[in-house]
């Protein structure tokens, strides 16, 4: 297949990279995502795809959202700038006429990370938290895609029915918890609220309010996994995302793993290509693909 283009369309950053045969990455980039609406999103994507279309063969997309027969539609608005439906294959088809493939993130960072366990396990969850909660589900050595690409979206299952309002219009979701999103709004009762970055920040100093806001986001992602994992009895759980790969988090899901019976503490580690899983998952799905 030659050359392929990987996209990652996040709620905060878009990243771009060419992904050789190999799956090494080159010319990585990144830009800000758009916040505002479709149109922003449309010219984003042509400043990032426009100057590689000579030089690929294809285009591989891991997008947040739900992608269902080419279109991306946020299951959580809030987390793409008020984005609700997006024709993404064919904008990207629009700027460069090449093969395209396109994919939720937390399933192609799931794909990417279930192949360097070097087959050592059939089936294994990943879990993304970040400025949202996403995942991806590889059962039986196959990734779950979902007849309407649903499947993995685990950052939308109840963490608590009392809980806050969630983007998506439900309420209590893990992801309105445990997301950098959540940890940043967790502050807005302070007198100068921070962002998760500040509040990690204040928690590895010792602020006691900062360590019960990454401890209460590092327990709703234990008992996430605890679901996940007694409904489909998994072998591992890998964790990515700007949160989930920040210091100290991994060490807080597994102390929280602790008050669980033992049959629900699912195995979990780091993601090893960090923030590279959905590039890099985006582009072998394509090649397996296409
Ligand atoms: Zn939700």
């Amino acid at each position: 297949m030659g050359m392929g283009l990987a996209l990652d369309i996040g709620g905060t950053k878009i990243a771009a990279a060419l992904v050789a045969d190999d799956g090494q990455l080159s010319e990585r980039q990144q830009i800000v995502t758009p916040r505002g609406d479709a149109a922003q999103l449309a010219a984003a994507l042509e400043t990032l795809v426009s100057p590689f279309r000579q030089r690929v063969d294809f285009i591989a997309v891991a997008s947040t959202g739900i992608i269902n027969h080419g279109r991306l539609t946020a299951l959580n608005p809030a987390n793409l700038g008020g984005l609700a439906d997006f024709p993404l294959q064919e904008c990207i088809r629009s700027v460069a006429d090449l093969p395209c493939v396109l994919l939720n993130d937390g399933q192609a960072a799931a794909w990417a990370e279930y192949q360097a366990l070097n087959g050592e396990c059939d089936n294994a969850l990943f879990v993304t938290v970040s400025t949202g909660v996403g995942g991806g589900i590889v059962w039986n050595k196959k990734l779950l895609v979902g007849q309407h690409g649903l499947a993995g979206h685990i950052g939308h299952t109840s963490s608590d029915p009392q809980g806050p309002l969630c983007g998506c219009g439900r309420r209590g979701c893990a992801e309105g918890i445990a997301s950098g999103t959540a940890i940043g709004a967790a502050t807005q009762e302070w007198e100068q609220p921070v962002n998760a970055a500040q509040v990690f920040e204040m928690a590895r100093a010792g602020h006691t309010p900062a360590e019960n806001i990454v401890q209460r986001s590092a327990t709703s992602i234990a008992s996430l996994l605890a679901d996940m994992h007694i409904t489909l009895d998994l072998d591992i759980a890998i964790l990515g995302g700007s949160v989930g790969l920040a210091e100290g988090y991994l060490q807080r899901v597994k102390f929280a793993q602790r008050a669980l019976p033992p049959l629900y503490r699912l195995p979990v580690q780091a993601a090893c290509h960090r923030q590279d899983s959905g590039l890099l998952g985006a582009a072998m799905w394509a090649r397996a693909s296409l």
